[in-house]
């Protein structure tokens, strides 16, 4: 039977360490560590996600502090908060929540976020970092789906991994974090030719092209494991929407070794990991002990 890579147990998990090092070290610090998002318009997905960060911090004893903009504000008044977020002393981690309108210099927002705060890990002084395989933030979702392979100790070093998306957010940062951990990363995308030939030699597969149902088990080799960070929703009938990824699970399953469900897999884990970058850029700032750095890849 194959092994069900449980994101959201182990987000759990991490969660409740999250929480004792905040009651241990907050007497230290003198204040909970404090994290800000920065939310521009009224895309209702992204109100859920705000929603969600909001609800986890909450849950460790982190301290949201919410920037809810009108789509009518300019690119100067959002590199202004962030600036002014910058130099808050009450502010560990902050985040602008993505899609923004194409109004926006995207990339010159983020490159405003002092490196050190920037918990979603795409500032170009973090990234040049990941490069160089120095220690920095790190993206979430591909530090979750680290550390969900190693909880089950699944191999990394040595191992042929097939990324399929060269996305900033996903496809890109995971495939330098798995190279640093000494994989033989294979990088592919929608130009790639032979993309199924290319998977089927993956000891790890992982899916992020945001294509529903995109990889069934013609792409997968016996015994390899399977990393699914697509998430979809899908209409199953007039009335009901269910979720889905870019792997059809039910195909897939009875022929890898371990897998990610969706949903309750990889999804959990990009969460988690920005609380664990908040408390790591609190950590630094007020000098406390390093129990968590095992969290960081
Ligand atoms: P993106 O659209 O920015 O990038 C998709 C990448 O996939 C591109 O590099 C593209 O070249 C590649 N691609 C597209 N079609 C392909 C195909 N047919 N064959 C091979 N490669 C193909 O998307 P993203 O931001 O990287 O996100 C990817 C998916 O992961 C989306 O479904 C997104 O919702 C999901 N996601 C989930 C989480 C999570 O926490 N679970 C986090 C981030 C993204």
């Amino acid at each position: 039977m194959s092994l069900k890579l449980d994101g959201k147990k182990l987000s759990l998990e991490i969660e409740e360490r999250l929480k004792n090092y905040i009651q241990i070290n907050k007497t230290i610090a003198n204040r909970n560590p404090g994290l800000a998002v920065i939310r521009i318009g009224e895309d209702p997905a992204s109100g859920v996600y705000v929603g969600n960060k909001e609800k986890a911090c909450s849950r460790v004893g982190i301290k949201s502090y919410i920037f809810h903009l009108k789509d009518t504000v300019d690119q100067k008044e959002v590199e202004q908060l962030l600036n002014k977020l910058n130099l808050d002393n009450d502010i560990d981690g902050m985040l602008l929540q993505l899609p923004i309108s194409k109004k926006f210099d995207e990339q010159r927002l983020i490159s405003n976020i002092n490196p050190e705060k920037d918990v979603d890990g795409l500032n170009e002084q973090n990234i040049g970092k990941l490069v160089k395989n120095e220690p920095a933030m790190r993206s979430c979702t591909p530090a979750g789906i680290i550390n969900l392979l190693r909880s089950q100790n699944i191999e990394i070093e040595g191992k042929k991994i097939v990324v399929i998306g060269r996305s900033l957010l996903v496809g890109k940062p995971l495939s330098l974090m798995l190279l640093n951990l000494n994989a033989t990363v294979t990088m592919t995308h929608s130009k790639t030719i032979n993309l199924n030939k290319i998977c089927k030699e993956a000891d790890i597969l992982i899916a992020a092209a945001g294509k529903p149902n995109l990889i069934d088990s013609s792409f997968v080799k016996e015994g390899a494991v399977i990393i699914d960070v697509g998430i979809h929703r899908l209409k199953s009938d007039e009335s009901k929407t269910r979720l889905c990824g870019d792997v059809l699970l039910e195909d897939v399953i009875p022929k890898v070794f371990a897998y990610t469900p969706v949903p309750g897999g990889v999804g959990p884990m990009t969460v988690t990991m920005l609380l664990v970058n908040t408390i790591s850029s609190w950590q630094k700032q007020f000098g406390l002990s390093s129990t968590l750095n095992d969290l960081q890849p």
